[in-house]
């Protein structure tokens, strides 16, 4: 980006970093692949190690992949040159007075990092920028001791770093806002998506991350028998992830997962969400760690192949007779099941119900229903899916399943049975992905949007997860996560209150008739916004007094019912202070006030965007007891 000559530069618009010198510390994997992503940005890029030789050797290795990278026509020879060219190693701390940037991946340790950090403060100039590729230390902890804090940030690569596109600009408790603009600036310069997160464990996607790894372990210690081919296959054939979670940490390696995992939930007062996995700490605790040891999850010697998942064989012509239920339309639609009218085909055969888990076990859903039933699993794209996992109601014929494979063949989809447990293995990864996305947002991690960069762009995944929620609907994730919760009641599986908030409002078919979107909700606070419409208005042409209450009242039911138990109005006392017109965007807040024992006080108010009251209301409430409910009576 140039800026015309005439025209200052300014923040945001990278030409205050363009010509930065950069300096990087440590030479080792990340620290090489930072350094060439610097120099082949057009930046004099200076390498230091405490090895004597280490920097030169990480020149000559950069040197080295781009020579081959020309080979295979991949990059320009003069660019790989000219990369190379701005490249120099240098021998001490002093060498790197002149830069404007200098971001250290040294060993991860907090006493060799604060020393390095002490003796760059000491020669750099004030305005240098100085970060940290930390994955697990607190940048507040890092800057801490130096007497300029404002300075230090995290530059958070992803490895390998010339090919992964993610970086996470970390932001510490200190850190000048006008750094982290010049940080972001510099990243997207480099052809890199940057996010800009809080300085809070595993950041964002070594936190948002971590129930992919985890639900697939303990889908393994709950289910001896389940098969680990199987629960990698489902999430790449069903959940459209490019690599399974048991082969992907044996690719990472399992120490190296694992004590990710492990620091994160350290770091966050060993939060049972990111609990480590005895599954995991056994494969580590025999040395079997994954590719590099030649066995892990799976084998990986010499001529070793993955093991190809079990799937059900078909069984044609079980005159079964299948009646899809709304949320498997999208698999039936493609097998070319057209729903029967009623319990029974026309040819009177007997109908199994298709349908899509929503948390509940299929012997749970038989139950309520009173159906035999053959519940699906989670595919991300019906369209395009190559498997998915079933498992059959106790009351199903036998045979059901094979009779579910012969159907789904036909549409090129093949069918891997599964134990009958909560959310199965993709909707169960599925929710709890977003449950974290959303309990990161709402401890101020980052942004939504960011969120989803970040695990789209730093763990692969296929969707951002908040999108991903947003798509499967709220409800229907906290019923999934409800369901793990009773299953397994540790708070692994709780619900955060946006989460919930979202999910109550989802069920309310009325506050969705209103068009009303979620503004807040938590434990004792809610809050929704709507567009007046004709559709609220009395014959008077203001909106009408009762649809003002049921604003006011889907606020109150967020506040009340946001530490997840179910509570209900008493009464609501209402003060119209003027009345909402077409034109205004209406929010209700509601605060709750007092509490006595089970009984609660709310202050509600219902204002237009530009503050002006239109009520005051004052509502009671009880708790009576038992969970919120995730799903409407009718959809039982
Ligand atoms: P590495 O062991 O490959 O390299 C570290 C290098 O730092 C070594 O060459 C070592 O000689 C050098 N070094 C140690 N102390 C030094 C000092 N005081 N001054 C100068 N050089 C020193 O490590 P790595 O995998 O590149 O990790 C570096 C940092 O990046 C760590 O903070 C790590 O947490 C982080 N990180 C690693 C990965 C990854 O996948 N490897 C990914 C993201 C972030």
């Amino acid at each position: 980006m140039t800026t015309p000559p005439d025209q200052p530069a300014t923040a945001g618009d990278g030409a205050r970093t363009a010509g930065w010198v950069v300096g990087v510390v440590g030479a080792g994997t990340m620290g090489a692949g930072i350094a060439q992503v610097a120099a082949a940005a057009g930046h004099r890029t200076l390498l230091l190690d405490a090895r004597d030789g280490a920097a030169a050797d990480a020149v000559a290795q950069v040197a080295g992949r781009l020579r081959r990278s020309v080979e295979k026509g991949r990059t320009d020879a003069a660019h790989a040159a000219a990369t190379v060219d701005r490249l120099q190693p240098v021998g001490s701390v002093a060498d790197l007075a002149g830069c404007d940037l200098v971001v250290e991946a040294v060993v991860e340790d907090l006493a060799v990092k604060h020393a390095l950090l002490a003796d760059l403060a000491a020669v750099v100039t004030p305005g240098t920028v100085l970060a940290s590729n930390t994955s697990s230390l607190s940048v507040d902890d890092l800057a801490a001791p130096l007497h300029r804090p404002g300075r230090v940030a995290g530059l958070h690569f992803f490895n390998p770093a010339p090919l992964m596109r993610l970086v996470e600009v970390v932001r510490g408790a200190a850190t000048d806002p006008a750094v982290v603009t010049d940080l972001v600036d510099l990243v997207r310069a480099w052809g890199k998506v940057p996010v800009v997160c809080a300085s809070t464990p595993g950041f964002v996607v070594n936190r948002v991350a971590r129930p992919f790894y985890g639900e697939a372990f303990r889908l393994l210690a709950e289910h001896p028998d389940l098969e680990p081919t199987v629960v990698d296959t489902l999430l790449r054939g069903a959940g459209g992830f490019p690599m399974g979670p048991l082969e992907l940490t044996d690719l990472i390696g399992q120490d190296v997962n694992a004590a990710v995992g492990r620091s994160v939930w350290q770091a966050t007062g060993e939060d049972p969400r990111y609990a480590p996995s005895p599954v995991q700490d056994a494969l580590v605790a025999a040395g079997t760690l994954g590719r590099k040891t030649g066995s892990g999850v799976y084998p990986h010697g010499p001529g070793a192949t993955l093991p190809v998942a079990p799937t059900v064989a078909a069984i044609p012509g079980t005159g079964l007779a299948w009646q899809p239920h709304p949320s498997a339309a999208g698999l039936a639609e493609r097998a070319g099941v057209a729903a029967p009218v009623g319990l029974r085909d026309p040819g009177s055969r007997p109908c199994v119900v298709l349908r899509t888990t929503d948390g509940r076990t299929a012997a749970a859903v038989e139950e309520a229903t009173g159906r035999p039933t053959v519940l699906l699993d989670l595919v991300r794209d019906p369209g395009s899916c190559s498997h998915v996992g079933a498992v059959a109601s106790p009351g199903c014929p036998p045979g059901a399943l094979g009779a579910l494979a012969a159907l789904l063949a036909g549409a090129g989809v093949a069918v891997c049975e599964l134990p009958d447990s909560p959310g199965l293995v993709v909707a169960r990864t599925a929710a709890t992905l977003v449950a974290a996305a959303e309990d990161a947002v709402e401890a101020g991690v980052a942004g939504a949007g960011d969120v989803d960069l970040a695990m789209e762009h730093g763990a692969g995944h296929p969707q951002g997860p908040l999108s991903w929620g947003a798509a499967l609907g709220h409800a229907w994730v906290a019923g999934v996560m409800d369901a793990l919760h009773a299953a397994t009641p540790t708070g692994r599986y709780r619900v955060c209150p946006t989460l919930r908030g979202r999910a109550v409002l989802a069920l309310d078919r009325v506050s969705a008739d209103l068009g009303l979107t979620l503004v807040d909700a938590g434990p004792g606070s809610g809050a929704v916004r709507g567009e007046v419409t004709a559709r609220w208005l009395n014959g008077f042409g203001i909106v009408h007094g009762g649809t003002v209450c049921t604003v006011a009242d889907t606020a109150l039911a967020l506040a009340c019912n946001g530490a997840g138990e179910l509570t209900v109005g008493g009464s609501l006392d209402v003060t119209w202070v003027s009345p909402g017109r077409p034109g205004d965007v209406l929010t209700a807040r509601a605060v709750q006030r007092a509490r006595y024992g089970r009984n609660g006080v709310y202050d509600i108010t219902v204002t237009r965007q530009d503050g002006s009251l239109v009520a005051e209301v004052r509502g009671r409430t009880r708790t009576v007891g038992g969970p919120v409910p995730t799903r409407l009576p009718e959809d039982a």
